[in-house]
């Protein structure tokens, strides 16, 4: 192909908006002459070259604007070390069709024993399957609530109010005043059978009362909506935190 002809082809690739397609063409055209590929199998190669690009990059700018900590993927959780978590039913979530169905998933245990690691890990899962996804601790989210009550139109609680899935971390560490549950109980009504929540909470069901400045009615309607449809996991085992330490004692 003469090379005018590559750049109007670069050009019109431009317009269509299609970059990395655009920069790749020569390198696989060249590929294609080199394998004897079918003309359909060049345009099936450009495409997917586009198509990739796009999802590695909308895969990464997710990843940075969820808030999810770094590291924590399914993959590096070590479910050997806490046999008290059912892999097949943490694989069967990650296909994240609980979030499909806008439900719930609670995970509870006592610290150190991969609670974040494996809410944030199924954060991931959703992110690479189309889903957004908010990370937040349970102060964090009070704090943008408080800004968002001033703000009613701000982008941040339109993000809030959006996003497919937002995981809600180390809810009990602090209790709630009166004003915060209720604008807790504010968010959980409004996300309620619209998107997905996942909570990670040191406190069992039943002494989530004390937390919600000891309102009992409030606490009881907040788990009403957060348990309708929900799934809940109970971790008991070892702190991972304290694995190694335990291996020194040992010695
Ligand atoms: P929790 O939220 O229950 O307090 P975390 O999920 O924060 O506990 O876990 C504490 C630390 O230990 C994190 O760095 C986490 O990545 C790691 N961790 C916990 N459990 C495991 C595990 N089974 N396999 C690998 N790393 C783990
Ligand atoms: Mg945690």
């Amino acid at each position: 192909m003469a090379v005018t002809d590559l750049e109007a082809t670069r050009a019109m690739l431009e317009r269509l908006k299609m970059p990395i397609a655009r920069e790749r063409l020569g390198d696989l055209l060249e590929e294609s002459v080199r394998e004897k590929l079918a003309p359909h199998g060049l345009l099936d190669l450009l495409l997917k070259t586009e198509i990739d690009a796009r999802e590695e990059k909308r895969v990464s700018v997710n990843l940075k604007f969820s808030g999810l900590p770094p590291g924590m993927t399914l993959e590096s959780f070590d479910f050997a070390f806490q046999p008290s978590v059912d892999k097949n039913r943490i694989e069967s979530l990650a296909t994240c069709e609980f979030i499909q169905r806008k439900e719930n998933l609670l995970l509870f245990g006592p610290p150190g024993v991969g609670k974040t690691h494996i809410a944030a890990g199924l954060g991931i899962k959703a992110i690479k399957n189309g889903f957004t996804v908010i990370f937040v601790t349970l102060d964090k989210l009070i704090e943008r609530l408080k800004l968002d009550e001033e703000n009613p139109q701000g982008a941040s609680g339109r993000r809030h109010r959006r996003a497919h899935l937002v995981i809600v971390d180390e809810v009990g560490y602090r209790p709630l005043t009166q004003a915060e549950a209720n604008l807790f109980f504010g968010f959980v009504s409004k996300r309620y059978e619209n998107s997905s929540l996942i909570i990670t909470s040191n406190k069992s069901v039943r002494e989530w009362s004390s937390l919600f400045a000891s309102d009992e009615v409030l606490a009881a309607a907040v788990l009403d909506r957060l348990l309708h449809h929900a799934y809940a996991i109970s971790i008991s085992g070892r702190s991972y935190r304290l694995k190694d330490k335990e291996v020194m004692f040992k010695d």
